[in-house]
């Protein structure tokens, strides 16, 4: 919809829109207001460079685009029927628990064997264990590439799926070829344009489902539908949400937790949210009422940072992993609240 900024166009104005308009397969309509007209775009009207050149004309005050940026990831998309499914569980249906060390100390590999065999017992559904990590200072501890082999054992061994963070085109290589089940983009790569496209072009056609953290600094929620339809559009479908705390942190947080935002999401789009309270609280102590809040909010599952022994850890799981008797509460509490939060999910999209 073209918004001018007197009460109609020119003809001559009427005429430079129009072939504009032209050039990309579009055309206009008028439709006339008691005090002003606006023209309505007809076509693809989600072509940014058309956009921005009318928008970029002295006489228009703006172009309000109806449909959504995202066109995939759309809640009304024809994607929305799609199911994602791991470790037996379809998500929006079952609640999907995540849980596992930040970080896999390849020096240490029996605790990350031991943590995961807990959070199998726990009750969580897929094991999270970082080999490659994105760490602030390049002095701190940046990861291994033969800790894949540590978490592929532990697969192997518990029966249980793994997730393990990326950062670029060579780890993604290494982890899928390994068989990775669950590959997560990190806050700090939500918005790699590149290595979000070539996520989805390498995992296309195998199953491989996507955690794609939100980033530090995001804000418009369409930017975050958006990193992910960026996945999509490489040809995976497989995406999860997930919220992990923004900044500016929270006085006392680590980040500013954001689990809040599910709601939004779900009327957005159709893409399954699983929230990380551990890195939007930051502290072990605060992570478990973190987590309910996030399913109260209405998360299908949580991604929870969990040790068998924190302070033997390494990366962020000395401070930040709860252990896994904490886990099984909150597995069970969770189910709970998952199943209590449900009932207002046509409440928040009737009908649908
Ligand atoms: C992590 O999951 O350990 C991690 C580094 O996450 P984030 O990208 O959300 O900081
Ligand atoms: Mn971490």
């Amino acid at each position: 919809m073209i918004i001018p900024k007197k009460s109609k166009l020119t003809d001559e104005q009427l005429q430079e829109v129009t072939n504009i308009l032209a050039e990309f397969e579009c055309n206009l309509t008028p439709i006339p207001g008691t005090t002003r007209t606006i023209y309505a775009i007809r076509g693809d009207e989600r072509h940014e460079l058309m956009i921005n050149r009318i928008e970029g004309l002295s006489y228009i005050s703006k172009v309000d685009t109806v449909q959504s940026p995202y066109k995939l990831m759309d809640l009304q998309a024809s994607l929305a029927s799609h199911k994602i499914k791991i470790a037996g569980k379809t998500l929006g249906k079952d609640f999907l628990v995540i849980a596992g060390q930040c970080t896999i100390d390849p020096k240490n590999p029996n605790y990350f064997f031991e943590t995961a065999a807990a959070v199998k017992e726990a009750g969580a559904h897929v094991i999270r264990g970082g080999v490659w990590k994105p760490r602030t200072s390049p002095h701190s501890y940046q990861g291994n590439s033969k800790a894949v082999e540590i978490l592929m054992e532990a697969a192997s061994r518990t029966g249980m799926p793994v997730n393990t963070e990326v950062m670029d085109e060579e780890q993604l290589n290494i982890a899928v070829d390994a068989g990775a089940h669950m590959i997560q983009v990190g806050a700090r790569n939500a918005l790699n344009y590149s290595l979000l496209r070539k996520i989805g072009e390498k995992t296309a056609n195998k199953g491989t489902i996507i955690l794609l953290k939100r980033s530090l600094h995001m804000g418009p929620l369409s930017e975050f539908i958006c990193a992910a339809e960026y996945i999509v559009a490489g040809g995976n479908p497989n995406v999860l949400l997930c919220p992990r705390g923004t900044v500016p942190g929270m006085d006392g947080y680590r980040n500013h937790p954001d689990e809040s935002i599910t709601p939004l999401l779900k009327q957005k789009t159709w893409s399954p949210v699983v929230v990380d309270p551990s890195h939007s609280v930051g502290k072990a102590v605060y992570v478990p009422q973190a987590a309910l809040a996030a399913v109260a909010y209405g998360a299908d599952g949580i991604c929870v940072e969990t040790h068998c022994s924190p302070k033997n850890g390494i990366g962020d799981d000395p401070k930040q992993a709860i252990t896994p008797d904490v886990l099984k509460t909150l597995v069970d509490d969770s189910l709970r609240i998952f199943e209590l939060s449900k009932k207002y999910q046509t409440y928040l999209n009737p009908g649908a």
